[in-house]
């Protein structure tokens, strides 16, 4: 049995990817590299909203990047607000905090997002000067919660602070538009929505914030984006790139062109009403609600009085589908499905129909099938009304 994976990351990886990764290296001083340097930037920009800029790409795991915008934006004593809707969230705070930043958090339960109303009342709160910059999770992957990330966008940047994002679960996902947003700077990689396997950390870097990394004051040299740029100049990375990733997102980026962004967001938008609602039709409660749910991940509650682990366990054992536990208090009271990248519709009803037997034999679930059934029945509504 093939096994269906459906974890937030790493994700499936599609065979064209995986093939494209297994390329003889090339000279990546040379113009070999520089014409994959240059056809990746270009396939990434509409992915970002890029107004024309260069994405900088390191080797690296998106905690990696993460870590990179702190240190080239920010410079010892600033304080900075970290807002935390769950585990990623907490992290970029931690990353702060390592980095001997000051730190406050601005948190909501598990489930809930934060609004830009929030965040502005709470930045209003302090006064103008008190932060230097805030902090956000596009895509909460520990919840299943998406930020309104244009609105908290504008409400950080009418008070003249960064703004930097952790994007790691959202680019390619859903739309991304750095520029008309007034984002500084946000950063993926490449094993979530991007299809393509772990080791690529991908940092937008706006116009207007370069001037901030020019002032920060904090250790950097890995890091340095004053380095990766110099090194763009001349269509190359500063530090040896991960060539075979950048083929293998070569391929990945053709394959989401060829889909069509528009139609790629479609199919995350309509992966997770399925999968939700077949969810619900099974009994089972779902962490975030509606208005704030993210497309690519969600997030189900593990039924009253067991452990989520059970059910994950029954799935990958005896059904070949493998999903992700909850993090930190979270722990056993959820798991989490990703509808992200690669999966199909067709994937989220073929995981339904396991989940209902797996109820089935764990007594929790009188009608398995209904499930799959609900997740097809809007699926076939969405192909009808084309939403
Ligand atoms: N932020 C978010 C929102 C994520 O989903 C993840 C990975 N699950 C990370 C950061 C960390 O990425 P990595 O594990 O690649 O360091």
């Amino acid at each position: 049995m093939d096994e269906l994976l459906l974890i937030p990351g790493p994700t499936q990886v599609p065979p064209q990817v995986r093939e494209a990764t297994a390329r003889q290296m090339i000279n990546h001083r040379g113009p070999r590299f520089t014409a994959l340097y240059q056809e990746v930037q270009q396939d990434l920009r509409p992915l970002f909203g890029s107004g024309g800029e260069d994405i900088l790409i390191f080797p690296s795991s998106g905690t990696g990047v993460m870590e990179s915008a702190v240190a080239n934006l920010f410079s010892p004593g600033d304080r900075v607000l970290a807002t935390v809707m769950g585990e990623f969230g907490e992290r970029f705070a931690a990353i702060a905090e390592a980095y001997g930043l000051q730190v406050d958090r601005l948190r909501v339960p598990a489930g809930a997002a934060l609004t830009a109303e929030e965040i502005a009342g709470h930045l209003d709160r302090e006064g103008p000067g008190r932060y230097r910059g805030v902090l956000v999770t596009h895509n909460e992957t520990s919840t299943g919660v998406l930020l309104d990330l244009p609105a908290v966008a504008r409400a950080v940047k009418e008070r003249g602070l960064l703004l930097a994002v952790d994007a790691v679960s959202s680019v390619g996902g859903v739309e991304v538009r750095c520029a008309d947003w007034g984002v500084d700077v946000l950063v993926t990689a490449s094993q979530k929505a991007l299809m393509t396997p772990p080791g690529l950390g991908l940092v937008y870097v706006a116009p207007a914030a370069w001037e901030a990394v020019e002032r920060a004051r904090l250790p950097r040299y890995y890091w340095d984006y004053r380095r990766a740029r110099q090194a763009q100049a001349k269509g190359q990375t500063p530090y040896t790139p991960a060539v075979s990733l950048w083929y293998g997102l070569r391929a990945a980026l053709a394959a989401l062109h060829r889909e069509g962004l528009a139609q790629v967001f479609l199919r995350h938008r309509r992966m997770a009403g399925a999968f939700r609602a077949g969810a619900r039709a099974l009994g089972l409660e779902l962490l975030a609600d509606d208005e704030v749910a993210s497309p690519l991940v969600t997030a189900v509650r593990a039924p009253a009085g067991r452990d989520a682990g059970e059910i994950i366990r029954a799935l990958r054992e005896d059904e070949g589908v493998v999903v992700a536990g909850g993090q930190g208090e979270l722990k056993g009271r959820i798991f989490r499905v990703a509808h992200m990248g690669a999966a199909t519709p067709e994937q989220m009803v073929r995981a339904l129909a396991a989940l209902g037997r797996v109820l089935r034999r764990l007594g929790l679930a009188d009608d398995p099938e209904a499930g799959a059934e609900a997740a097809r029945r809007v699926l076939e509504e969405a192909a009808v009304s084309g939403r």
